[in-house]
């Protein structure tokens, strides 16, 4: 590593955000253990309205959001999908929909796609179905599977999103199946990111060494395989593991930020648990000075906020430091480096961690990901769809 250099950059932000992940909801039809949405979630009264997404979206396009995510929770759930979509796309941003598959009729996706949304990220559990179900904590694999096939005859990009644990990595060949088999263009298989309802459960979600390295044996065997079949296969690394800070969201408030359910805005989706950032929200103030003003987003941005080792590490534009909020999550100090660098005084804290002997066997997942509150009344063009996927709440 490290040649001393200069002290790195200011903390204002000559550059402009080009991706934007809209937190729509936190309700979700879905329990996941290893989900990252916060332990407090927004409810129902607090969440933007469509109008107040429809600002933002244009603040966003105006300040350089060429690309979106609609995410949550679960955005069906928002009756006001296809106007947010709208907005998004009059506003010239490209909207992706990330979402469980519950609840997504032909007709709604119809509509969806007719006010301009370009792609759709399906997540999935399990390629067994009960395993998948289990996982989820709610039959939904058929409805993933229906709502793929609904995906391709519309004609829409789709991509598959795998979280992986300690309860699936072993049947990673068979979700590699799934790409073809379902008509995916892409499939990310991201290794479980440790914060919200997935650090609760850390434990019971973390995979052996041994499990991990057999993984990335199989991924790069099938890679080659896909690619024939034009299916691109996204990797995220186990940063626990790899003794490698990940350059996370490409730099605090470097090239995107999130919007949370009531207006919260944050320079990555965990930064709400880190105490004292005093996020403001769209609801308070315009996103031009929240980008390139607010002390939420100056605070990490560039290198000058470094300590050492990184401030004087050779490697501190290309990693950032690593992540805050698992700096805070792991050491109580988001200004520390990420422990997950094998630089960190703190490594350590992540090496008991994963070298600790393996767990043993056991069917535990972890708590689930609490139930959302009920959504709020449907429009009754939406209804028949979205009640479908409200059920579980
Ligand atoms: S519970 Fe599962 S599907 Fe729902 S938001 Fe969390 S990770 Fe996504
Ligand atoms: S986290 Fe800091 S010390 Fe570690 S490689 Fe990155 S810049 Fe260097």
């Amino acid at each position: 590593m490290a040649s001393p250099r200069s002290p790195g950059s200011p903390g204002t932000s000559p550059v402009r955000p080009w991706a934007l992940l809209a937190e729509l909801t936190h309700g979700c039809p879905l329990r996941c253990p290893y989900c990252s949405n916060p332990l407090e979630l927004a409810t129902k009264s607090a969440e933007l309205t469509t109008a107040e997404w429809e600002d933002a979206l244009r603040q966003a396009a105006d300040l350089g959001v060429v690309s979106a995510h609609l995410s949550g929770g679960e955005p069906l759930l928002r009756p006001d999908l296809t106007e947010i979509v709208a907005a998004a796309d009059g506003a010239g941003i490209h909207t992706q929909l990330v979402t469980s598959g519950v609840g997504l009729g032909r007709a709604r996706l119809g509509r969806l796609a007719d006010a301009g949304l370009r792609s759709v990220q399906l997540s999935v559990q399990h390629a067994d179905p009960a395993t998948n179900d289990l996982i989820a904590g709610r039959r939904s694999f058929t409805d993933k599977e229906r709502t793929a096939a609904l995906i391709r005859e519309a004609g829409l990009p789709l991509g598959l999103n795998v979280v992986l644990h300690r309860h699936n990595l072993d049947a990673l060949d068979a979700l590699l199946d799934l790409a073809p088999a379902w008509g995916a263009d892409r499939i990310e298989l991201a290794n479980t990111q440790f914060y919200g309802w997935a650090l609760r459960n850390r434990a019971a979600l973390l995979p052996s060494r041994e499990r991990l390295a057999v993984a990335a044996r199989t991924v790069r065997r099938r890679r080659a395989e896909l690619a024939e079949q034009r299916i691109e296969v996204v990797w995220v690394v186990p940063d626990y593991f790899e003794g490698n800070a990940k350059p996370c969201m490409g730099g605090w408030g470097a090239i995107s930020f999130t919007i949370t359910p009531d207006g919260t805005v944050l320079p990555c989706p965990a930064a709400a648990a880190i105490p004292g950032l005093d996020a403001p929200t769209v609801r308070d103030h315009d996103l031009e000075w929240i980008w390139h003003r607010s002390r939420t987003f100056t605070r990490y941005r560039g290198t000058a906020w470094m300590r050492e080792p990184c401030r004087s590490c050779d490697l501190r534009e290309k990693d950032f430091g690593g992540c805050r909020c698992q700096a805070f999550a792991l050491t109580g100090d988001a200004s520390a480096t990420d422990p997950a660098c094998r630089f960190s005084p703190d490594h350590h804290l992540v090496r008991d961690l994963v070298d600790a002997p393996p767990a043993p066997a056991s069917p535990t997942l972890g708590e689930p990901r609490r139930p959302a509150r009920r959504a709020a009344a449907v429009a009754p063009e939406e209804a028949e769809e979205a009640e479908e996927a409200e059920e579980a709440h």
